[in-house]
């Protein structure tokens, strides 16, 4: 019987994609137990004992792994953004690698065994994006933070390592400016005139621009040019502040609509040597310079030979798709945020690209259409978000059959079903790798290119 709080030896013998150790009682009760490393032995406490699986504490390290090391971070285990500060970046590399390796055998029934994962340098204050959610404080006040783990909660945190550390001079500034008049924090519908929801700050790596957007519960923010001034105080850096209306129950982040209160309506950043505007409202990857590595390695392993037509699927901004463009003979692009098709539009404009078209679309119904058109791509780029394609993407390419697929995934599990879809529509796949995105966090980018 296993009871709750009850206390025994564990060998920890993998690491789950959420970041969770596993190990087997010497009955074969599986426990999950955050924290811990492959290849350690602990004491571990049980805090829920389900029938079949637990999830356990960890009390006690009795042979603690060589990977392990001193978390750098005081927020680190009440936080829910990084799940493996606690073992050296060498040994999360093997284990994220090993994820995808088992996320495609079993989802997909592939072996991509020899498989390589990709990094760059910056594994601290990479994330060009913070996205910080309001809560009230012990004090009773507005604060801004992140979420605790698997939870809603807000827990602060004077400076998150992943972002710069100026990001938490504007959190302090705009923190201040809703305290003084006593703004509510919205707290996921917690509060009946919960109004602010998130404080959203963006940075352009290449050239320096910083833009900051404060989402909330209703139509327009009081004491709007305080707000601006005291964001511009904090931030010199700053180029363009607005406000984001996102009225919606539910755990969605930005709203439909944005509206600039001081500065520019974009910032500006260059990756692959081309210069990309970006609205608060557009997706772009949060860590350039991997992204710029996974774009490269991407483009090169897919095989341009500049005669292609591309059709670039969930293309955001358009930074794959445009980045790519030189190798290709035409460019269809679809994304389905008005404000990022606007983007990459106008991207194309200012790179001096002309042999791009994008659409504002469900990646599906678009794909279908010009399916039905008659237009028949040479190769294919499908980066959706985590839930993966939709199911219209896959009926598209029974019409087209593209030679080729690059699909891009932030989630090996749905990329692994994905790949397996499209399998059984009569592709292969030539090479899998993946590129550390997200270093510290349960997270992984993995590329998949498929051949008919
Ligand atoms: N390829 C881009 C964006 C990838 S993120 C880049 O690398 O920057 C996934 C994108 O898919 C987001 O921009 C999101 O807005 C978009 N998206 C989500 N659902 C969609 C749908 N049903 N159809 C088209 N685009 C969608």
């Amino acid at each position: 019987m296993n009871k709750k709080n009850e206390l025994f030896d564990l060998e920890i013998s993998d690491i789950t994609s959420e970041g969770a150790g596993v190990g087997r009682k010497d009955d074969g009760y599986v426990v999950f137990v955050p924290f811990t490393a492959p290849g350690e032995k602990i004491r571990c406490q049980l805090l829920k004992a389900g029938k079949s699986f637990g999830y356990g504490k960890l009390a006690g390290l009795v042979q603690p792994s060589p990977a392990r090391i001193e978390p750098d971070c005081p927020a680190f285990r009440r936080c829910g953004g990084c799940a493996l500060r606690h073992i050296s970046y060498e040994e999360e590399l093997r284990i994220k690698k090993n994820w995808v390796i088992e996320s495609f055998r079993r989802t997909g029934g592939f072996d991509v065994s020899n498989m390589e994962i990709f990094s760059t340098e910056n594994h601290d204050r990479y994330r060009n994006k913070a996205e910080y959610p309001a809560g009230t404080g012990e004090d009773g006040q507005l604060c801004f933070g992140l979420y605790a783990q698997r939870s809603h909660r807000v827990i602060t945190c004077a400076d998150c390592l992943l972002t710069p550390a100026f990001y938490g001079d504007i959190l302090k500034a705009v923190e201040k400016f809703c305290r003084r008049y006593r703004l509510p924090a919205y707290e996921d519908g917690l509060h009946e005139n919960g109004f602010v929801r998130h404080l959203y700050i963006r940075d352009a790596r290449a050239t320096g621009e910083v833009s900051v957007s404060l989402i909330i519960n209703g139509d327009s923010l009081p004491h709007s040019d305080e707000f601006v001034a005291a964001v511009r105080e904090a931030c010199p850096s700053v180029v363009s502040v607005s406000v984001i209306i996102n009225k919606k129950s539910g755990n969605e982040i930005l709203g439909d609509k944005c509206e600039i209160l001081w500065g520019k309506e974009t910032i500006t950043d260059v990756l692959c040597g081309l210069k990309f505007e970006i609205s608060p409202l557009s997706f772009y990857q949060v860590n350039r310079d991997a992204a710029e590595l996974l774009y490269n390695k991407a483009c090169a392993k897919s095989g341009l030979s500049g005669s292609e037509t591309l059709l670039d699927l969930y293309c955001g901004a358009g930074t794959i798709g445009l980045s790519a463009s030189h190798s290709v003979s035409k460019l269809y692009g679809v994304e389905i945020i008005p404000e990022a098709v606007e983007n990459a539009k106008k991207n194309a404009v200012r790179n001096g690209i002309d042999n791009a078209e994008f659409f504002c679309a469900d990646a599906g119904e678009a794909a279908n259409m010009l399916a039905d058109r008659g237009v028949r791509p040479d190769i294919m780029i499908v980066d959706p978000p985590r839930k993966g394609c939709n199911d219209a993407v896959f009926e598209a390419t029974k019409k087209m059959m593209p030679g080729k697929i690059t699909m891009i995934s932030c989630n090996h599990i749905t990329g692994a079903r994905d790949a397996a879809r499209f399998a059984e529509l009569g592709y292969h796949i030539t090479e899998l790798f993946a590129v550390d995105l997200f270093p510290r966090t349960a997270h992984v980018e993995t590329v998949v290119c498929l051949k008919r």
